[in-house]
C-alpha cells in the first residue's frame, strides 16, 4: 500500500537524521562537562580539583588550608577510561568514582548510560552501597553488593568496572595495598542465551510454515517465560534508538540482545510479523486476556475497517515522536511509554500502572489493542514485514467470499471489489485465513504465482 511506503520514508527520515543530529551533537561534547558537575556535587568543602591528567587519567583533588600546602586528599576518575570494555545490557555505564587517599570509597557518580529506563530505576540507591567502603573489599555481586532487580548485567558491569578502576588506581596512584588482581572473573559467553532464543525463532517460524497452532502457543508461551519472566528482555524502541546511537552491549555478557535483534531483524524481512505474531511475551498476555473476555461472554468491542484503519496510525505516530525525542534528548528514556516495559520491569508510577491496566483491560474486550493500535515497535516490525519476501497471498481461482475478512483476529484483510486485500504490517501470520479459505487459495508465497493479484 502506499500509505506503508509514506510511512516507510518518514521513519527512515527521521531515524537518519535523528541519528545524524545525535552524534553531530556527541562530537560537540565529551564526558568532562559531567565529570566537572560531579565533581562539583561530591566535593563541596574547599578543596582544589586540578584538570584531568596523568595515566590512568584522573583528577587529583587536594585539600586547600593557608597554614599547609596542598595535600592530596582524593582521586577521582571516570570508569570508562579504565575499563571501557566492561558493559551494561545497552553499552557502557560510565561512572566517576572518588576515592580518598586512605582508599575509602568517597562516591560513585553516574555519568552516562544506556540502559533501559524501567529497569535501572534505582541505580542512585544502588550506588550508595559502593560509598564508605574500602578498594581493597571484594564487591561481588550478590554477596557484598546487592544488585538491581531485574538488572543483573547493569549491576555486574557496574561492580566490576568500579572494583576493577579503584584497584588499578589504588596500586598505581595511590601506591595502596589493594591485594592481589581484582576478583574480575574471566567472561564466558553464555551459550544458553543463543540456543534459547533460536529454538524460539525456530519453533515459531515452524508455526508459522507448518500452520501448527500448537507451535505458535508453545512459542507465546516460551516467550512470556523466558523472555518476559526470566529475562525482562523484549524487542523495544530502546534496541532502535541504541543502535541509532551506535551504543551495543557487549556480545560475550549479552548474546540475548544480539540474537533477539538479529533473529527479529531477519525474520521480519523474510516472513513478516513471526516476532509479534509468535514470541513478543506481551502478545501472550493480551491474547490469554482476550479469550477469557470471550470465555466470560463479555462484549466484543469491535471498530469498523475504517476507525481500525485510522486508528493504527496512532502507533506510527508514537514510534516517530519516540524516535526523534529519543535522539534529541539523547537517550531511550521516552521509550518508557512502551506497556511491556514497565509490567515486566515491574516498576511504574502510579499513572504508570494506571497506563497497564487500562491497556490491560482493552485486551480483554479487542484482540491485541496494544499491537493493533499503539505499540511502536509493532510499527517498526510491521513496516519491514510490508516488505518482506514471503507474504500471504491468495490464487486467482477467488471468489470474493470474505470468509479470510471475517476470521482475521487483527482486522488485516478487506475486501476490495470482491478480493482480499491484506494490511500486512498488521498480519500476525496467525494463518486462520489460510485454514478457513473455503478455496484453499491462500498461500505464504514468494513469487507471485500467475493470476495472484498484487496487494501492494
Ligand atoms: S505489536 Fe508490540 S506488543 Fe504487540 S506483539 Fe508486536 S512488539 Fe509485542
Ligand atoms: S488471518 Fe489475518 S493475521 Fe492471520 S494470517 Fe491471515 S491476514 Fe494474517
Amino acid at each position: 500500500m502506499k500509505t506503508n511506503r509514506f510511512l516507510s520514508i518518514v521513519f527512515l527520515a527521521i531515524f537518519c537524521t535523528g541519528a545524524l543530529y545525535y552524534h553531530f551533537r556527541q562530537s560537540q561534547s565529551n564526558d568532562i562537562n559531567l565529570e566537572n558537575k560531579a565533581l562539583t556535587d561530591i566535593f563541596t568543602g574547599p578543596e582544589k580539583v586540578h584538570p584531568k591528567l596523568g595515566s590512568p587519567p584522573r583528577y587529583d583533588i587536594y585539600q586547600t588550608r593557608p597554614d599547609n600546602p596542598e595535600v592530596l586528599a582524593a582521586v577521582a576518575f571516570n570508569t570508562y577510561d579504565i575499563t571501557p570494555r566492561i558493559k551494561g545490557y545497552a553499552g557502557p555505564v560510565k561512572l566517576l568514582v572518588a576515592i580518598s587517599t586512605d582508599g575509602t570509597i568517597k562516591d560513585v557518580r553516574v555519568l552516562k548510560h544506556s540502559e533501559t529506563p524501567s529497569y535501572v530505576f534505582t541505580l542512585d540507591e544502588f550506588m550508595a552501597q559502593f560509598k564508605g567502603k574500602n578498594i581493597a573489599d571484594s564487591f561481588q555481586l550478590g554477596k557484598d553488593i546487592d544488585g538491581i532487580t531485574r538488572a543483573t548485567m547493569t549491576s555486574e558491569a557496574v561492580a566490576r568496572s568500579v572494583d576493577k578502576g579503584a584497584k588499578a588506581i589504588g596500586r598505581q596512584i595511590l601506591e595502596l595495598d589493594v591485594g592481589g588482581p581484582s576478583g574480575d572473573r574471566p567472561k564466558t559467553l553464555s551459550y544458553i542465551h543463543i540456543i534459547v532464543p533460536l529454538m524460539l525463532f525456530i519453533v515459531a517460524v515452524g508455526g508459522v510454515l507448518g500452520r501448527n497452532t500448537f507451535l505458535r502457543g508453545l512459542a507465546l508461551l516460551t516467550g512470556f517465560v523466558y523472555l518476559g519472566l526470566i529475562k525482562s528482555t523484549m524487542v523495544s524502541v530502546v534496541q532502535l534508538v541504541n543502535i541509532g546511537m551506535l551504543k551495543f552491549p557487549d556480545f560475550v555478557t549479552n548474546p540475548l540482545w544480539y540474537c533477539l535483534v538479529v533473529m527479529t531483524l531477519l525474520s521480519s524481512v523474510i516472513l513478516g510479523m513471526v516476532y509479534c505474531g509468535s514470541i513478543c511475551p506481551f502478545a501472550g498476555v493480551q491474547e490469554v486476556l482476550f479469550h477469557l473476555g470471550r470465555k466470560l461472554k463479555w462484549e466484543e468491542l469491535k471498530f469498523s475497517h475504517k476507525v481500525a484503519g485510522q486508528a493504527r496510525y496512532v502507533k506510527f505516530g508514537i514510534l516517530f515522536v519516540v524516535l526523534a525525542a529519543s535522539f534529541i534528548i539523547g537517550n531511550s528514556s521516552a521509550a518508557n511509554v512502551e506497556v511491556f516495559l514497565i509490567l515486566f520491569a515491574a516498576h511504574a508510577s502510579q499513572a504508570g500502572w494506571a497506563f497497564v491496566v487500562f491497556i490491560l483491560t482493552l485486551s480483554v474486550f479487542h484482540f491485541r489493542f496494544w499491537c493493533k493500535f499503539l505499540c511502536p515497535i509493532g510499527a517498526f516490525n510491521g513496516l519491514l514485514a510490508d516488505k518482506s519476501i514471503y507474504k500471504i497471498q491468495f490464487g486467482p481461482e477467488c471468489g470474493g467470499c470474505g470468509v479470510c475478512d471475517k476470521v482475521c483476529p487483527v482486522g488485516a484483510i478487506q475486501m476490495v471489489d470482491d478480493k482480499p486485500l491484506i494490511d500486512y504490517p498488521e498480519c500476525t501470520l496467525c494463518n486462520k485465513c489460510v485454514e478457513k479459505c473455503p478455496k484453499e487459495i491462500l498461500f505464504l508465497t514468494r513469487n507471485r504465482q500467475q493470476g495472484l493479484t498484487k496487494h501492494d
